[in-house]
């Protein structure tokens, strides 16, 4: 079984020689049992970095054209498109993705062939336990994972991009031409047979962490407005119900005018509606404005990203 990884690097120079030797170390091991064949590598995804990362997976690949083998894109497309790339060009019967940072325990990749052997498209890897993230992340993953369910997005709790997807499910993949690109919930809509592998999510084996709050904040947006229609419709329910209370509080308005005699209706009852109507609208604006802008990204059909150098 001809087995490969694909693993993203955005400025990774501090970890990458040590992910590479622990991730050749164990597709030895895998290769010495007969669970994977000897051709099977490691494919690094260079996604624009600045430091010495590229010039690290040249070295390798140089040392040992079988096993290691870059893939570099032209500038930083994200690690959502760097890893689509790896997907698109890694060959094999089945591609393991994860992070360069090895943060996602190896030791569970046999097992994860293993369920691939039973029959399983997708294996998903699923963290235990969260111990190794700050406070900050644990709660907002957590309450992130539970809102996309709630906006009816199919994804697997506390599952990041540490999966296994055979060639079928790749083929799949490749028919998916959007450019929000959210593979934790794209990878589920394929629809083949899949199951979990647990594992306890470790500290960065070093520097920094890549995801900034920016970026993570983008890509949790990404997740909802590319894959869930509903924030459209509550605005429209919203909208409904807020005619049906501002047309309740004209008649009583009318009422007091014409039908009492305690004169001048109430400045508030004029300014708390419009204020209020006034602040639905430009919410609901806004939201319209994300899908719009939606629209405008994937009607351009831009390339997600340009592959300068395979070697
Ligand atoms: N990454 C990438 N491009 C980016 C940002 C990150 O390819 O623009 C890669 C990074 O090198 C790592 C993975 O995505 O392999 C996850 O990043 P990181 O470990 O920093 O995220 P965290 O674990 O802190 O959420
Ligand atoms: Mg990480």
């Amino acid at each position: 079984m001809f087995v490969n990884f694909v693993v993203p690097c955005y400025n990774e120079e501090a970890v990458l020689p040590e992910t590479a030797q622990r991730l050749s170390a164990l597709i030895d091991r895998m290769v010495a049992s007969g669970i994977v064949s000897a051709e099977s590598g490691i494919y690094f995804v260079d996604d624009g970095s600045r430091d010495r990362t590229w010039s690290l997976i040249s070295d390798l690949q140089i040392g040992r054209p079988c096993r290691y083998h870059g893939i570099k894109l032209s500038r930083n497309c994200g690690h959502q498109s760097a890893l689509l790339a790896g997907l698109r060009h890694t060959p094999g019967d089945a591609l393991i993705s994860i992070d360069a940072d090895l943060q996602d325990d190896v030791e569970v990749v046999p097992a994860m062939i293993e369920e691939f052997r039973l029959g399983h498209d997708v294996v998903y890897g699923v963290r235990q336990g969260r111990q190794s993230d700050s406070t900050f992340k644990r709660h907002t993953a957590g309450a992130y994972y539970r809102l996309l369910r709630s906006l009816g997005v199919d994804v697997v709790l506390d599952h990041a991009d540490f999966r296994l997807m055979s060639r079928r499910a790749l083929t799949a993949l490749a028919k998916y031409h959007e450019v929000n690109v959210f593979l934790r919930a794209l990878v589920p809509l394929l629809g083949y047979k899949s199951t979990n592998v647990y594992y306890d999510r470790s500290p960065r084996l070093a520097g920094e962490s890549k995801y900034p709050l920016g970026k993570m904040v983008a890509l949790a947006l990404n997740g909802i407005t590319s894959f869930s229609m509903r924030p459209l419709r509550l605005i429209a329910y919203a909208g409904l119900i807020m005619s049906a209370v501002s047309f309740l509080v004209g008649m009583w308005a009318l009422y007091i005018v014409l039908l009492t005699s305690r004169g001048v209706p109430g400045w508030a009852s004029i300014v708390v509606p419009v204020a209020f109507v006034g602040g639905l609208q430009l919410a609901s604006m806004g939201v319209i404005g994300e899908y719009i802008g939606k629209i405008y990204m994937e009607v351009k059909h831009r390339p997600l990203f340009e592959i300068e150098e395979i070697r």
